[in-house]
């Protein structure tokens, strides 16, 4: 099947239903050569939406996906860039990480624009929430970044309904830019959220989402049954090890393996095109640290064209 694009929640704008982020990979393990190979294998079969924050590779995945953009010299017309603010990168000073406040949004988006050598950018996150900010300045300060043109929509991740719900809600009373898209984790593993807690912002609000981490870093592609594999994301990230090699998860990736296996796909494609089958999800981020891996995660679409209410019982039946 071919790409598809679907609205951003209710925003007129429209998402590729898979689209390609940066983080751990670019400026990291990816020099600017191969973030060049993924992003144009993404790009040739459909991709739209290129996803980075401020605090990937502390700048340098921005830096990196600039150069790329640069001398991809796409048309500006053809894709969308976005970028999240929360832990900042100037560690040193109080009022630039781990904040929402006016000062730092201000002056971390002219500083994601300059690292990607764009003029806007399509989309800015809330890369957190914060509770030492009232909800509001953060709000207003959203809202004109946007009208300063130096981003076109905004929304949050990893916010909890209630907290989406307020910024929502003051945006209306003041007439300001309302936050149009959730970034939250959404994987076989990880449902609760958006399945149960944001039920019902999809109608309520409109809320659009591009989840993140389909394969729960890997961990549903089988790789981590045996242990660590050499040069994978589990050996990169100390913290993820744990959760990657957890006997009981793995054991479960098993079974969804022979499911896998039974309709001709990879684990991979699967875990995707699951993702992707969930009609709330706008577009599922896809990561990748090899052009093989974007080719072939890409490839999920054939698999969601073919996701059967048969098929997903017997997945529901493993992680159900
Ligand atoms: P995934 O869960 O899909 O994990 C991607 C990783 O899995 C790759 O880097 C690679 O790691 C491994 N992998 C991917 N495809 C395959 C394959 N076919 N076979 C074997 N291994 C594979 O997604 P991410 O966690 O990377 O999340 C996607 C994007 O979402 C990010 O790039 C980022 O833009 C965004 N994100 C946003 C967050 C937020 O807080 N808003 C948080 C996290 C991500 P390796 O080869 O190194 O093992």
């Amino acid at each position: 099947m071919e790409m598809q694009y679907r609205r951003l929640g209710t925003a007129g704008i429209k998402v590729s239903t898979l689209s390609y982020g940066s983080w751990l990979t670019f400026g990291t393990r990816q020099a600017v050569e191969q973030s060049i190979e993924c992003m144009s294998a993404a790009y040739e079969a459909g991709v739209n939406f290129f996803d980075n924050a401020e605090v990937y590779a502390a700048g340098k995945s921005e830096e990196v996906m600039g150069e790329a953009l640069r001398q991809l010299d796409w048309p500006r017309h053809s894709y969308m860039v976005s970028s999240k603010f929360f832990w900042g990168i100037h560690r040193d000073n109080p009022n630039a990480h781990f904040t929402l406040n006016r000062k730092y949004l201000l002056e971390a988006i002219e500083a994601s624009l300059e690292r990607l050598g764009l003029e806007y950018v399509d989309l800015i996150f809330c890369h957190r929430a914060d509770p030492d900010t009232p909800i509001e300045e953060t709000v207003w300060a959203m809202s004109d970044i946007i009208d300063r043109g130096q981003a076109l929509y905004w929304g949050t991740s990893e916010w909890s309904a209630a907290e989406i719900r307020a910024a929502w809600d003051i945006a209306e009373r003041h007439s300001l830019r309302k936050p149009v898209v959730e970034q939250p984790e959404y994987n076989l593993f990880h449902r609760e959220r958006v399945e149960q807690e944001y039920a019902r912002l999809y109608e309520d609000i409109g809320l659009g989402l591009t989840i993140w981490s389909p394969l729960a870093s890997g961990l549903l592609t089988g790789k981590y049954r045996d242990g660590i594999p050499e040069g994978s994301r589990g050996e990169q990230v100390e913290w993820l090890r744990e959760k990657l090699t957890d006997p009981g998860a793995n054991a479960k990736v098993a079974e969804f393996m022979a499911i896998a296996d039974d309709i001709g796909c990879t684990p991979a494609q699967l875990a995707i095109a699951w993702a992707a089958s969930n009609p709330n999800v706008s577009t599922v981020l896809l990561g990748a640290s090899r052009v093989e891996q974007v080719q072939e995660n890409l490839a999920a679409m054939e698999v969601l064209a073919e996701l059967t209410a048969e098929r997903k019982e017997r997945i529901e039946a493993v992680f159900g």
